[in-house]
């Protein structure tokens, strides 16, 4: 009687519920497979963190007592495909079980349904898709600032019996502050590549030449030792000023006070609970304002598991609405950083060089454009899952669909999140530095996203810089 225990490249969390029974005699399996690393063109960047933690991962399980076969992408018997590397790993140990934890994704889901396993729940999310099904069940309007307070009250975070702290459930209009010109973020971080993370860069570099982004200065960190260095560096030296400067962006600095650490809650080296714990912590030692506390744990309190059960509520229907009817192809420029519009340029070229880039570069400036040319939202939708290291369907697809491009006509959001040059000038110090000026509306000088906000593109014709 031995069982046979998946686990994927983003189930990298010892408490996994395919992992918690384990016993002497099981073996746990982990796949690098082709069509997952090829299925879009991912940063490299994105498979170098991805491969190099689960390699770490089946090492700290090894180190644990656990047995793990684990399947290389280069092994040469490896098929390539998760269904069939299951079938070769059942033919291997002929188990009385196998078991794998739900997926993040609704395209692996459809594939686990072949696997003949035992399917469990992902319980590493506060909320579950059932529990997100009941709460959204005869609302009109599924909102996350309401989701949200239920989560509080669930969770207990930041609570003063049913009341929140501080009187308020949200302090966003704290929030919106443009940075001062003497503001000195702190440098991140950064996990110089050790053997394993070199030996995989090497292997990316082979395999993957044509896709997206820079593979190197690489400074990702590739185990939960790493990724909780990574998130108490936050906690102490960003987290006081993540909420004053949560909106702002500043040319040559992709990260000012976030967090960075998608990437880690993502793959399952960090969990929510625990993130959300020690920002609570900050803020009850007096460390860290409400506002900044506050803000941070709803996006991960609010923000990702609303969007989360958004995504098991409304797929596969969800991918498939186009509100706006927006058509026009993506432009070259989102793969090159080269345009004259230096907003855009320094947003792609910061998603180039680091896999990252922060909610409002994504929201405001990448998204912001997209939405108001009418670009085809699956072509986004490809872009926006490649091209960051923290892409995965679940959480993407949502944001992009719903959030930026407004294509199901307001399933989430009440209005679409479209701006002028205004905005972004308010926001960042990019105007400055462009060939356009943002108070202008006409004539050549005038700031593209002007044009487009007041012109709907069915109105727009052809336009020199979108239909090259
Ligand atoms: C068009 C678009 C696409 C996006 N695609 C992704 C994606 O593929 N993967 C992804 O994790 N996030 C995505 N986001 C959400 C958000 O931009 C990133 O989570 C955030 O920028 C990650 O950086 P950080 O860790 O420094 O976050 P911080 O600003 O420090 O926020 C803390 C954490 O809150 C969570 N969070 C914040 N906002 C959101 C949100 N809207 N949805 C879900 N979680 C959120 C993240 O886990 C994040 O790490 C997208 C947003 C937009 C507008
Ligand atoms: S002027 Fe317009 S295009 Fe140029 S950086 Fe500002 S917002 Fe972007």
């Amino acid at each position: 009687m031995s069982t046979l225990r998946i686990v994927l490249g983003d189930q990298l969390t010892r408490g996994l519920s395919s992992l918690r029974d384990y016993v002497p005699g099981d073996t746990v399996l982990m796949m690098e497979v082709a069509e997952e690393t090829t299925y879009v063109k991912h940063h490299r960047q994105k498979l170098v963190l991805i491969l190099s933690a689960m390699r770490h991962f089946a090492d700290e399980l090894r180190h644990h007592g656990f047995t793990v076969d684990y399947v290389k992408l280069d092994d040469p018997a490896n098929t390539g495909s998760f269904t069939a590397e299951v079938q070769r790993a059942i033919a291997r140990y002929t188990p009385s079980r196998v078991v794998a934890t739900e997926p993040g994704e609704w395209r692996v889901r459809e594939m686990m349904k072949g696997w003949g396993a035992e399917i469990l729940p992902d319980d590493r999310f506060f909320a579950t898709p059932a529990s997100f099904a009941a709460w959204a069940r005869d609302r009109r309007q599924l909102r996350m600032e309401f989701f949200y307070r239920d989560m509080r009250r669930l969770s207990g975070l930041l609570m003063d019996g049913d009341a929140p702290v501080g009187g308020q459930w949200n302090f966003d209009h704290d929030n919106r502050k443009s940075l001062p010109k003497d503001a000195n973020p702190p440098r991140r971080q950064r996990f110089e590549p050790e053997a394993i993370t070199r030996e995989v860069m090497e292997l990316v570099a082979m395999r993957f030449p044509d896709h997206f982004g820079a593979l190197e200065p690489f400074g990702w960190a590739v185990t939960r030792a790493g990724a909780l260095e990574a998130l108490d560096h936050f906690i102490s030296a960003c987290l006081p000023n993540f909420g004053d400067y949560q909106d702002a962006m500043k040319q040559g600095n992709a990260f000012l006070y976030h967090s960075v650490i998608s990437p880690y809650l993502n793959i399952g080296l960090l969990t929510p609970r625990e993130i959300c714990d020690r920002a609570q912590e900050a803020w009850s030692r007096g460390d860290a304002p409400l506002n900044a506390v506050e803000g941070f744990i709803r996006q991960i309190l609010g923000w990702r598991e609303y969007i989360r059960g958004l995504y098991w509520l409304k797929m596969p229907d969800y991918a498939e609405t186009n509100f706006l009817e927006a058509r026009r192809p993506l432009p070259d420029f989102y793969w090159t950083g080269r345009t004259e519009m230096n907003c855009l340029a320094q947003a792609i070229g910061d998603t180039q060089r680091h896999a990252y880039a922060h909610h409002i570069q994504r929201l405001m400036v990448t998204g912001n454009f997209a939405l108001l040319a009418g670009l085809d939202p699956k072509e986004v939708e490809q872009w926006y899952l490649l091209v960051y290291a923290d892409a995965f369907e679940w959480v993407e697809l949502p944001n992009t669909h719903g959030m930026a491009l407004f294509a199901d006509g307001g399933v989430m959001a009440s209005k679409p999140y479209a701006a002028s040059g205004a905005y972004i000038d308010r926001m960042s110090d990019y105007c400055a530095g462009c060939r356009f000026k943002p108070g202008v509306k006409l004539g050549p000088k005038a700031c593209p996203f002007n044009y487009l906000l007041w012109m709907p593109p069915r109105l727009q014709g052809k336009n020199e810089l979108l239909d090259m």
